[in-house]
């Protein structure tokens, strides 16, 4: 019976270099021996004196640990794959950085010194150092993803780093964007970002954009760099900054990121799909909650960020095997992932055979976010303003306060006299409302509370308002002693 080892990387000096192994054996321990056998070093790494397996080297056979088999005994099917995954620390032991036949001109003696530990690998060693030198990288958001990419990359030398931000850091940043403090709350991102990457590494050159991204200046800033890692946080946004590296043909590193979970893909129209190719057609606005209104777990975007500086580096130095055609799902609940097959899109219409799309154009029309939709939405909703329901609950006039947030929204803060009803039980519990009322309805920020107000106004009722703002304006212009999330 013959069965296939996979060696890792750890092991694989000592069986010639090779990632698979094809030994005879009926059972795992004799697979195994057989290996030993082959390459007498390999053994003494997976045994003790006494012929047992080690204790820091587990044997999956297919998806299982053998531990939980019967062991060595464990009888092996023909077709049937070992992997041997021994524990790995992280640390590497010391060794001169340099190898003695390895070109140093590009490199400070400083600069040896800090990507030691890279340049002992021979993935990456010197060749591979002066490209990450030489690179140049776009990280379109200087937040969540933004953070876990710009440090990373930043320690790992990449010469030059572009941020594209506008935003002010706010407290709510604080719990997932590691690039800024405490200190830094009411200050520019790219302001901070660049001080903190600075500090982590001198040796690079970050380089500032503070706009906002559009089909206007897009081109104009994409077309300088190598790389472009999409780390926004909205669809416009997302299919600008495709449409564009699919123009100037370069690699798009994306991810994304919401509540518990993550995506990574690589798109690169010259040798793969495209972001349109998976995604033809954004969601309808509403459809989709953002992470502001969803939520996301703090540490998600370091581990979606991280895999996207790791995919980053992997293009620059050219190793590999990059997730292009590929996308990586992450579920941290069930610390799960999984990688589908993507395919290019004949028919895509901007990477495609007869593409349609061969300039940028207005993406937030696209995205059904355009300022006439969004002015009609607004004249549609009757509006009243946080100082103009402090005056009714101040004149004790008779009305009825309607919260439309979750519960556990709820739960951090809530408005005097205020019912709870979900946005998403209003239609089932809309008999617990008097259309003879007069109706205020609120939210967080007022877009769940104006569609809301819609519903109700096309159920007949006839006196209702939107809280402009939602009790994010209450809190800021009336009570600050309401919490903000
Ligand atoms: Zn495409």
């Amino acid at each position: 019976m013959s069965v296939k080892i996979h060696i890792p990387t750890a092991l694989r000096a000592y069986a010639d270099k090779q990632e698979v192994v094809e030994v005879e054996g009926q059972t795992v321990g004799e697979a195994l021996n057989n290996l030993g056998a082959r390459y007498g070093q390999i053994k003494k790494h997976l045994f003790n004196e006494e012929g047992e397996l080690r204790n820091f080297v587990n044997v999956y056979l297919n998806d299982e640990d053998v531990r939980s088999l019967k062991g060595g005994k464990t009888a092996v099917d023909k077709g049937d794959s070992l992997m041997i995954v021994p524990a790995i620390a992280g640390g590497a032991p010391p060794a001169s950085p340099l190898r003695a036949d390895a070109p140093a001109a590009s490199l400070t003696a400083e600069e040896i010194q800090r990507y030691g530990r890279h340049l002992i690998m021979p993935e990456v060693g010197m060749q591979g150092h002066k490209k990450i030198k030489a690179a140049k990288v776009l990280l379109v958001g200087a937040g969540g993803l933004g953070s876990p990419l710009g440090l990373y990359l930043a320690a790992a030398g990449v010469g030059r780093i572009g941020l594209v931000d506008f935003d002010v850091v706010e407290f709510s940043n604080l719990q997932r964007q590691l690039l800024h403090s405490t200190g830094d709350v009411g200050r520019k991102k790219l302001d901070s970002a660049k001080e903190r990457l600075l500090e982590v590494n001198p040796n690079v050159r970050i380089e500032t954009h503070e706009v906002r991204l559009d089909s206007g200046n897009a081109l104009d800033i994409l077309k300088d760099y190598d790389i472009v890692a999409d780390g926004t946080d909205n669809f416009p946004t997302r299919y600008l900054v495709n449409d564009a590296c699919v123009l100037l043909e370069k690699p798009n590193v994306y991810a994304s990121i919401f509540r518990f979970e993550g995506q990574v893909s690589v798109f690169w129209a010259q040798r793969g799909p495209c972001y349109r190719c998976l995604y033809p057609e954004p969601p309808p606005p509403g459809l989709v909650p953002s992470c502001a209104e969803g939520g996301v777990l703090g540490v998600l975007p370091g581990v979606v960020g991280a895999l996207q500086a790791t995919e980053v580096i992997k293009l620059i130095v050219g190793q590999g095997e990059p997730l292009i055609g590929k996308l990586l799902l992450f579920d941290a609940l069930k610390m799960e992932f999984k990688k589908l097959n993507l395919r290019k899109n004949p028919g895509c219409p901007v990477c495609g055979k007869n593409p349609t799309v061969k300039a940028l154009i207005d993406y937030e029309a696209f995205c059904g976010l355009g300022k006439e939709s969004s002015v009609q939405q607004e004249s549609a909703v009757p509006e009243l303003t946080v100082q103009e329901l402090k005056k009714k609950l101040d004149k004790k006039e008779e009305f009825f306060l309607l919260d439309v947030r979750e519960p556990h929204e709820y739960e951090i803060c809530k408005l005097p006299g205020s019912k709870l009803i979900p946005l998403g039980q209003l239609p089932q519990r809309v008999s617990e409302l008097d259309s003879a009322d007069e109706i205020v309805v609120h939210c967080k920020m007022g877009g769940r509370s104006a569609r809301a107000v819609q519903f109700l106004l096309q159920s007949g009722f006839k006196k209702v308002k939107n809280l402009a703002g939602g009790i994010d304006a209450w809190a800021e212009e009336i009570d600050t002693s309401v919490p903000r999330y």
